[in-house]
């Protein structure tokens, strides 16, 4: 098994013809509402593919609670580790304009009740493969950081987002570090690159701490360093037309391929052929792949 620990959000969308200055009221399209937040985007990408998936994560005891864990349920994601909190489930409210350019408000909610606590010895049994984001309390993917290496697991972070103050030392412990350009630039307080070339330099740097950094490129695909070797895999020509999701596509397809003994470069290739396909449907889990969809894809 998969575990995942991090956030589970529920998405409020709405197309309007342009967004809303302070005090004013746009009238928009119909609302789309889905499951969101990296812990559970991550979960279901990894579940698509094929993995046996645990969430540890936490909801409120609310409509949108039980609308995230019923969608979780129907991706096949095991959620007996989802707790229910006294608090709102997350939320994020997104306006998306004519242009395709979006604003959104995000109320944590629950997501700020996932406790170190709730990473004790019984959560990560049996998985020996864990994947963290950063959607929720900074003690709690310490713990969780913390708590898999001494069950002896191994450990993918998704460090994001990249709050002020972050520093390398304080991810380290993870086996695989995964970051977008931006992210790997505000770790290392350098400008971001789209460059493979510069980004190969940046990975490498990230892995001071960590055994293996991959930094994401968008359409040119990933470049990665460490342990495990270092490449750069090209991004899969495609037309994308929505590219939400698509780091949480990676994150969770790289996980699942390392799980499965795949080399670095294996891996980071289907998730580039994973995350590509994303971008050709609109919205987050809903345009995530399936395994059969990867056939010919993989290995490499
Ligand atoms: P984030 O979504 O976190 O900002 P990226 O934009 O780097 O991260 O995208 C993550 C991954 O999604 C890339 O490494 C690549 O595999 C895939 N991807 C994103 N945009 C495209 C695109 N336009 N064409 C093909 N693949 C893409």
């Amino acid at each position: 098994m998969i575990s995942v620990v991090g956030s589970v959000n529920v998405d409020l969308a709405v197309r309007v013809p342009h967004l809303p200055r302070p005090g004013e009221t746009v009238q928009g399209e119909d609302a789309q509402v889905g499951l969101g937040g990296k812990g559970a985007n991550q979960a279901v990408a990894a579940a698509r593919l094929g993995a046996d998936v645990g969430l540890v994560a936490a909801v409120g005891v609310d409509a949108f609670g039980r609308l995230a864990l019923e969608q979780l349920a129907r991706e096949g994601v095991r959620t007996a580790r989802v707790k229910q909190s006294p608090r709102p489930t997350g939320l994020a409210l997104i306006g998306v304009d004519a242009s395709g350019q979006n604003s959104i408000l995000v109320s944590p909610g629950a997501n700020a009740d996932l406790e170190p606590e709730d990473l004790d010895e019984a959560a990560l049994a049996g998985s020996p493969w864990v994947a963290v984001q950063l959607e929720i309390p900074r003690p709690t993917w310490r713990r969780a950081l913390a708590a898999a290496r001494e069950a002896g697991c191994r450990v993918a972070l998704n460090a994001s987002p990249v709050a002020p103050g972050l520093d390398l030392p304080d991810l380290e412990g993870a086996d695989w570090l995964i970051v977008n350009e931006v992210e790997a630039a505000q770790l290392l307080r350098v400008e971001p690159t789209p460059d493979p070339r510069r980004a190969l330099e940046y990975a490498r740097r990230l892995t001071g701490c960590v055994a293996n950094a991959v930094v994401t490129l968008g359409e040119q695909g990933a470049v990665f360093a460490g342990a495990a070797g270092e490449g750069h895999a090209a991004g899969r020509p495609v037309r994308a037309v929505d590219t939400t999701g698509a780091g949480d596509t990676f994150s969770g397809a790289l996980v699942v391929a390392l799980s499965e003994g795949a080399s670095a470069a294996e891996a980071v290739g289907f998730a580039n052929a994973a995350a590509a396909l994303a971008t050709t449907r609109t919205g987050a889990a809903a345009a995530m792949p399936r395994r059969a969809e990867l056939e010919g894809h993989w290995p490499g």
